[in-house]
């Protein structure tokens, strides 16, 4: 199996290049932000818990979360592997996501580190915020955003290095080139595999 986390900053693109990696690799997407997004448009318990979370900008607890992934998990057994798009965010959620891995018998092959800077996250969500409407791309919610993500999210990146896993890719060029780089590093990975 091949198992991919990416990961970055709100408006680094993970959902973007998700998108691209599962059009042309064998992969299940699984992206928490729009699971949960559809919820709260379907109004559902976890749609109606989550909507004050994410529309203040501050994550779900993580056993929410991880309720929601064990689900999503089990729902597609039978899939080659996945691309986690918005989990883990927190290290309790990475530790749970490599336990819940190794009981299937599998576990993460990398992690993807999309790194942008902050002036450029905060001008892709503010047009965001225009073009798409989402709630939670207001000028104060990103602000605590970025805040949350550096603290909660950003050490990933040695977590999964400690692991021999990560990869940085510089997210601040053009969505076809990002890919380029990603897609050279799985191409090597999916060699290895074999
Ligand atoms: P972005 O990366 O642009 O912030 P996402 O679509 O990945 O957007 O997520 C939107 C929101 O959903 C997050 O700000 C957070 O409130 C909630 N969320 C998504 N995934 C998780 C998670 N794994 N743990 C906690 N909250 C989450």
């Amino acid at each position: 199996m091949l198992n991919i986390v990416v990961f970055g900053a709100p408006g680094c693109g993970k959902g973007t290049q998700s998108e691209l990696i599962v059009k042309n690799y064998d992969l299940f997407h699984i992206s928490t932000g729009s699971t949960l997004r559809s919820e709260i448009e379907k109004q559902t318990e976890l749609g109606k818990l989550a909507e004050e979370y994410i529309n203040n900008g501050h994550l779900l607890p993580d056993d929410l979360t991880i309720k929601m992934l064990v689900d999503i998990l089990e729902s597609n057994p039978d899939e080659k592997g996945f691309i986690f798009d918005g989990f883990p965010r927190t290290i309790v959620q990475a530790e749970t996501l490599d336990r819940l891995l190794r009981e299937r018998n599998t576990g993460i092959t990398a992690g993807f580190n999309l790194d942008v800077e902050e002036e450029m996250l905060i001008e892709r969500m503010s047009k965001r915020g225009k073009e798409q409407g989402r709630c939670d791309d207001t000028p104060d919610t990103i602000r605590k955003r970025l805040e949350i993500y550096r603290i909660r999210t950003e050490p990933l990146i040695a977590y999964y290095k400690k692991q021999g896993k990560l990869f940085m890719i510089k997210g601040n060029k053009p969505v076809e080139d990002v890919f380029e780089s990603i897609r050279e590093i799985l191409d090597r990975l999916i060699y290895q595999n074999k």
